[in-house]
């Protein structure tokens, strides 16, 4: 009977000795805390030993966003799927959000700088833009509330502890881990929700393959210019040096993801925040060429740049050719200390599993996020895994065995797989001027533009709707 293989705790928490769990977490994040909430919410896992570990100091600042939330809205934020969204309420999370913080949009128009080719994806509730912090705040509250109503096994959230070391027991061969409060951890089965350079992954010496996409990805917290529209539109320009993207949040604010080169943030990190409000504007009207030149003003002689660009957008707007209304409208404020840059890269674990080891989200898998989907992804990794762990435990297999963990595998690996291939190849056909590209791409995107049939298909694909 499997219930003979769980684990109790053999002492006192706080004491330097080892304990043993049937599923340690690492990571606290977005993937760390969604897996968490999903396993002690479903009936069949609830009440297993479960352990999540976090390095930062997370629980006061969930807290503190919980109880008192900040005025501005955070840099940090994600647009998810209506998929992700029902996973959320489905696990209880959503029963804790900031409802007043997020925004539901409904279409994102996208166009080309180089041949001007638009695309628009229009569909009720396509995606809703939202805090990492506040999917975590509200995970965080339904684990509480959750452990609140327990009756075996809470779970326990260790932050400000960083797992420093892990090695294999010799008699078990399970995964122990040291702590940085000096504890130690024996696990049946270790999940890795660590992120990018994922501890567990390299524990597990599985290979990670990818590649840098040599840009960065600047975001920032901005207001558009005060307008009486309820704005729920995305806008997204694709630029040679990669894709500008001002998405909705509530009351006219916007948050920015700007992926550019090295040496374009290295020129964007040096301006005060009203010039970069004044390149923003810039890149979402104006010519590669002019951008150009402006980057080279920005870089050698910063003082002359406000006014380079007032002039350029003045003769821009008066344009009769340009329609306002194909434009975003101009930025007028950005947070202060809400810029910030985080590099760029793709990669995908050789697998997701090993005997006692499960990857999940970023410890798995990184895309560009010009398509929004690295967290969507990381969500349905989640929940393939949750129901996994429930089948082997119904069956009483020993979920920490390789055999109990494949089907996650099997599940996640290729819908993965693929979603990082069609996000990078759109990386690739818009990171070219190259003519007969630009050509191809732009009459490419005009005949699907006015085929509806196909962008139905897009949209679907897009926001995972059903
Ligand atoms: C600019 C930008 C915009 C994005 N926009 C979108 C979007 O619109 N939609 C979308 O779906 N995705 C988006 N993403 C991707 C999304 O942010 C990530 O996929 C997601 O945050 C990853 O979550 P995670 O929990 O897997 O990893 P992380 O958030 O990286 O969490 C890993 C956690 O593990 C902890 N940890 C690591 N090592 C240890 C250790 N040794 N001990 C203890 N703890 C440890 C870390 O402290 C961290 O808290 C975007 C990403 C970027 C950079």
């Amino acid at each position: 009977m499997f219930r003979r293989y769980l684990s109790s705790t053999a002492r006192n928490w706080n004491s330097a000795v080892t304990t043993t769990n049937d599923i340690v977490i690492i990571g606290g994040g977005p993937a760390g805390l969604s897996l968490a909430s999903a396993i002690k919410t479903s009936p069949i896992l609830k009440d297993l030993k479960c352990t999540l570990i976090e390095g930062n100091k997370l629980i006061d600042s969930l807290e503190s966003y919980y109880n008192n939330p900040p005025e501005y809205i955070d840099k940090r934020v994600v647009s998810i799927t209506p998929t992700s969204m029902d996973f959320l309420k489905k696990i209880g999370g959503w029963d804790y959000v900031k409802h007043d913080r997020i925004e539901t949009y409904d279409n994102i128009h996208t166009y080309d700088s180089i041949s001007g080719a638009k695309m628009e994806f229009d569909s009720p509730e396509l995606a809703t833009m939202i805090e990492n912090i506040n999917i975590q705040s509200m995970l965080y509250q339904n684990i509480k509330r959750a452990n609140n109503e327990s009756t075996e096994n809470e779970l326990i959230l260790l932050d400000n502890t960083k797992v420093i070391k892990i090695e294999e027991d010799p008699h078990s061969e399970w995964p122990i881990l040291e702590l940085s409060n000096g504890n130690k951890i024996k696990t049946r089965l270790l999940i890795g929700c660590d992120g990018y350079n994922s501890p567990v992954r390299k524990f597990a010496q599985i290979e990670s393959r990818g590649w840098s996409y040599n840009r960065w990805g600047n975001v920032a917290t901005c207001k558009y210019r005060d307008n009486e529209i309820r704005l729920s539109t995305g806008w997204q320009r694709f630029l040679t040096t990669g894709t500008l993207a001002l998405l909705p949040l509530p009351n006219n604010w916007c948050s920015l993801v700007w992926s550019v080169p090295p040496e374009i943030s290295n020129i964007l990190n040096k301006l005060n925040d009203e010039q970069f409000k004044f390149m923003i504007n810039a890149a979402a009207k104006l010519s590669e060429g002019e951008l150009k030149y402006l980057y080279q003003i920005a870089d050698n002689d910063s003082d002359k740049l406000i006014d380079e660009i007032k002039w350029r957008l003045e003769i821009f707007n008066n344009k009769p050719t340009n329609n306002s209304e194909d434009y975003p409208l101009e930025i007028e404020f950005i947070v202060p200390n809400s810029r910030a840059k985080f590099p760029l890269k793709l990669s995908n674990a050789d697998s997701y599993i090993e005997d006692r080891i499960a990857l999940v989200g970023d410890a798995a898998h990184t895309t560009n996020p010009l398509a929004g989907q690295g967290l969507n992804m990381g969500q349905a990794d989640v929940k393939s895994l949750v129901e996994t762990l429930e089948k082997s435990y119904m069956r009483g297999l020993d979920i920490g065995s390789k055999i109990a963990l494949e089907p996650y595998w099997s599940d996640r690996y290729l819908p993965n797989h693929v979603m990082l291939g069609i996000v990078d190849k759109i990386h690739k056909i818009y990171s070219t001027d190259f003519t007969p590209i630009v050509w191809a791409r732009s009459f490419g995107v005009n005949v699907l533009n006015n085929v509806p049939f196909i962008k139905d298909f897009m949209v679907q694909q897009i926001s995972h709707k059903d």
